[in-house]
């Protein structure tokens, strides 16, 4: 079985006493590909991602301003990150979008910072990676009014109306450790009507571990719970949801390159 994680946060401090044995697990279980995603601690650094995949020819990279994170952009930030999101290893610009349960910048913030990212996205013809949260209305009217080409709806937990309105405009539904969780029927309906050329899989790492790891420290080798749980869903084998989003996340984020695997 060989599958991509498309979205782990490998830069975590969790990951600092054993990050490389942690990659080396990954690696072992079958993850060939692991997307790091680059907002880090957000701004000032812009290079949480790029640092891990410039170790690693397997390891892949976002760059992005997390909305938790949108008041502290400053004023050279989005220049910056228009110059890293031409990177080769730069995949998508991620994870953006609107949080409004934490509400940890203001949400007028929050919606500029994320216009201003789906412009540098077009700019460098990137697909992006959407974090959504008590916000799906504001977050799908900015997408409709403003977005035009391929995304990831990450951590996808909505329910068969949300995921249908997300495949309308052309997303990707990325799922994790939640698909797990016992009280996640509607997620699992979700993951269940999602077309196969839709489907992708994740972490999230080091948050939200798969069951039977629920509880603890997250790590991309436990994608491999997710896929075994969405096989079970969609009445397929697990190497057959494995291969399907793997050529998924090939098509949408390496359209004209290899695959390092
Ligand atoms: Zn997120
Ligand atoms: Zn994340």
């Amino acid at each position: 079985m060989k599958l991509v994680d498309s979205h782990c946060h490998l830069d975590d401090p969790k990951f600092d006493g054993d990050r490389e044995e942690t990659i080396a697990r990954a690696r072992t279980a079958g993850v060939a590909t692991m997307m790091a995603i680059g907002t880090g601690q957000g701004p000032p650094d812009l290079e949480a991602g790029l640092r891990l995949a410039g170790q690693h020819p397997f390891i892949y990279a976002t760059v992005g301003v997390h909305p938790h994170d949108a008041a502290k952009a400053m004023p050279d930030t989005w220049e910056r990150l228009a110059a890293l999101a031409g990177d080769p290893k730069v995949l998508a610009i991620g994870e953006i979008g609107l949080d409004y349960h934490y509400d940890f910048s203001p949400r007028e913030v929050q919606r500029s910072a994320f216009s201003r990212q789906l412009e540098i996205a077009a700019g460098a013809a990137k697909p992006i990676v959407i974090h959504t949260r008590e916000a799906w209305a504001d977050t799908l009217a900015i997408l409709r009014e403003g977005w035009r080409g391929g995304g990831i709806m990450h951590c996808f937990t909505g329910d068969e109306a949300q995921a249908a309105e997300a495949l309308k405009i052309g997303f990707h539904l990325s799922f994790g450790g939640v698909l797990t969780f016992p009280k996640a029927d509607a997620v699992r309906r979700a993951a269940a009507m999602t077309p196969p050329d839709r489907l992708l899989v994740e972490t999230d790492c080091p948050y939200l571990a798969p069951a039977p790891h629920r509880g603890k420290r997250n790590e991309p080798a436990f994608v491999v719970e997710t896929v075994r749980r969405l096989a079970e869903v969609r009445g397929q084998s697990p190497d057959e949801v494995a291969e399907q989003t793997t050529e998924n996340f090939h098509r949408l984020c390496l359209p004209s390159g290899a695959l390092n695997r």
